[in-house]
């Protein structure tokens, strides 16, 4: 089983790096559910042709109950992946990581993994925010594995090196720990080199490289990963490439292997 959260400063395509993990897998025949931890809602988007599931925090709200079954708060994307969002508060009212936490909690009682026996499971994570929902995808039956996205632009590496700490913090035998750096090219001068600096500097290796890439613009017009939409270009063969890598050496042993 592999099961990664995906962590990176705001806009820098954590959404993206993760939906086209999940295409990538689903198109190599895994069972996949992404699973979106962010107020906004939109991490499963491009598996959905420009739809997303109900949050289910807003399915909380709207209908004053919690949803009975998955299906309430799931939709099914590309190559079958199932999509789920948490959702969050009223913009203003509330802490967005309560609502990750009571997500959670709600996916648990719903037996969300006994039943679906995924073979991978992606957590995408809100930004910038370090508190308790910045920590639930990480802790013990969540995700066991961290990926953190990032460019060579300056702030986007000093929030990955503030993500490797605070995982790094909470670094025990039953959290998850940082498997490597993802860089999302921008293009930025001398990037390869900043972020390959970087990550020398922390002890991390690169494990993807993804270029800019118009093809992912055109694809997310259309509502796709460019795994689906163009998965001839570099950029969806770059996500390809990390999804197999994932495979070879990213499962959990059968002992780190529980819920
Ligand atoms: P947020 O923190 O708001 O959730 P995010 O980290 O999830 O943002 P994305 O939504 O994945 O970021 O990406 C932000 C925008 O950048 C999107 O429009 C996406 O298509 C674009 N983008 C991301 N990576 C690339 C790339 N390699 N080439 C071209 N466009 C990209
Ligand atoms: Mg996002």
């Amino acid at each position: 089983m592999l099961k990664i959260a995906v962590y990176g400063k705001g806009g820098i395509g954590k959404s993206t790096v993760t939906s086209n993990l999940a295409a990538a897998f689903a198109s190599m025949g895994k069972k996949v559910i992404q699973i979106g931890c962010d107020p906004k809602a939109d991490s499963t988007i491009n598996l959905l042709g420009g739809t997303t599931p109900i949050p289910v925090m807003n399915y909380m709200r709207e209908y004053d109950e919690d949803p009975e079954t998955i299906e309430d708060i799931s939709k099914v994307g590309y190559g079958g992946v199932l999509c789920i969002e948490t959702g969050g508060p009223t913009p203003g009212l509330g802490c967005a990581g309560r609502g990750i936490i009571a997500t959670f909690s709600l996916l648990e009682d719903l037996e969300l993994f006994e039943i679906h026996q995924p073979d991978v499971v992606l957590y995408d994570v809100l930004g910038d925010v370090v508190c308790g929902g910045f920590a639930a995808p990480i802790r013990e039956g969540y995700a066991s594995k961290v990926l953190i996205v990032t460019s060579g632009e300056k702030m986007a590496l000093y929030a990955a090196n503030n993500i490797n700490n605070a995982v790094k913090n909470f670094e025990d035998r039953s959290y998850a720990k940082v498997y490597g750096i993802v860089l999302n090219h921008r293009n930025v001068e001398n990037e390869t080199e900043k972020v390959t600096e970087f990550a020398d500097s922390v002890g991390l290796p690169i494990v993807g490289e993804v270029p800019r890439s118009d093809e992912i613009t055109r694809c997310e017009d259309r509502g796709m990963t460019v795994v689906e939409g163009e998965p001839e270009s570099p950029a969806a063969q770059a996500f390809l490439n990390l999804a197999k890598e994932l495979l070879e050496n990213a499962q959990d042993t059968a002992e780190e292997d529980v819920w």
